[in-house]
């Protein structure tokens, strides 16, 4: 059975659309299938549409987070549950096209237990077009571990890569990084990432910017070690300079030809320069330090307050749910 799970967060336009294009892509693969739509704490009509398509189908199942948790809390909260022997996470706004499913799934089929859909090309608006292509840069330049560049979390995993990522207790999640560094046998399907169906990205700016940073600090020591090497080398040059000066006082001939008492420019401009090496040393060290103070408080990545699905249907036990499954009348 092929499981898939969608984020939902305020995407009452799409929904109809994402149903049909999901369900008529999914009959292709000939797979028994189930299809788990996390509601991250929508505030629009998401949650009763969704209802609604629940109640008329039994192969949906609804997940309802207790608030607006982000995008991969909410990823990880329907990998918790999904029980299918593959699991195909997606976008719910049709930037992942449902039409990629079935050669994830013949790719998975062949032995891949990792399916990564790699776009090829994409079509984002304002920043983003600018922001995305720089971050897979950078990300790929300071990882320590090798991340495939221009894959999200669109993507299918076999049970046994579901199985390893649901043990990975962190908090800082960068999913598409996680599911590298688990590994397994990878291949890759290609696409073209679609626009936004309809409205606007509901993942702000500044949630996408502390995503990006948590791929990079989870991923890399690298920042730590830059600022290590920069203070080296500029106390290094420091002594060299330092050394320098000093010959030129016992010599007494100025340097560089100028007059022995100089002094402003290069007080001012070590001053400044070391101020700022050290301001930004001691940031990183504070994204660290911050990222290690929230996985030590150990705090569940969301809550479930009820889960909503036909009685037939089994799912994994999901960790951090607020109100019992319904069970069967006591016997006694
Ligand atoms: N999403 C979510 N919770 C959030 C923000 C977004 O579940 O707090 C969902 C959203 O409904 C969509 C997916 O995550 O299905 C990706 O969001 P978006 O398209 O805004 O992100 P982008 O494409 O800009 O990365
Ligand atoms: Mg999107």
């Amino acid at each position: 059975m092929i499981s898939v799970v969608v984020p939902i967060y305020n995407e009452e336009a799409t929904i109809d659309r994402l149903y049909t294009e999901l369900t008529s892509a999914l009959a292709s693969t000939n797979q028994p299938w189930q299809a788990i739509f996390v509601d991250d704490g929508s505030t629009d009509r998401s949650l009763t549409l969704l209802l609604a398509k629940q109640a008329a189908d039994p192969r949906i199942v609804v997940l309802e987070l207790s608030r607006n948790w982000g995008h991969q809390p909410a990823i990880t909260a329907g990998l918790s549950v999904a029980s299918g022997d593959a699991v195909v996470l997606m976008d719910g706004d049709l930037q992942d096209p449902p039409s990629a499913i079935p050669e994830m799934v013949k790719a998975w089929q062949g032995g891949a237990q990792v399916v990564l859909a790699v776009r090829r090309s994409r079509r984002e608006s304002g920043l983003r077009r600018l922001l995305f292509p720089l971050f897979y840069k950078v990300l790929s330049f300071l990882s320590d571990y090798p991340i495939p560049m221009n894959a999200g979390i669109f993507g299918l995993i076999d049970r046994q890569v579901v199985d390893a990522i649901n043990r990975l207790e962190e908090t800082n999640r960068y999913l598409p990084g996680l599911r590298a560094w688990v590994g397994f046998k990878q291949s890759i399907v290609e696409y073209d990432r679609a626009a936004r169906a309809a409205g606007e990205p509901k993942q702000t700016l500044s949630r996408l910017l502390r995503y990006g940073l948590d791929a990079v600090f989870s991923f890399s020591y690298k920042p730590l070690r830059l600022s290590l090497f920069t203070g080296i080398t500029v106390s290094c040059l420091a002594l060299l300079y330092g050394a320098i000066l000093l010959g030129c006082r016992f010599l007494g001939i100025g340097m560089f030809g100028l007059p022995v008492i100089t002094g402003y420019t290069s007080t001012i401009v070590s001053v400044l320069f070391l101020g700022g090496v050290q301001l930004i040393s001691v940031g990183i060290l504070g994204e660290y330090i911050g990222r290690i103070y929230e996985e030590v408080k150990r705090r569940p990545l969301y809550f479930i307050r009820n889960i909503h699905k036909a009685e037939s249907v089994v799912l994994k036990t999901a960790a951090p749910t607020e109100k019992p499954q319904p069970s069967a009348p006591d016997s006694r």
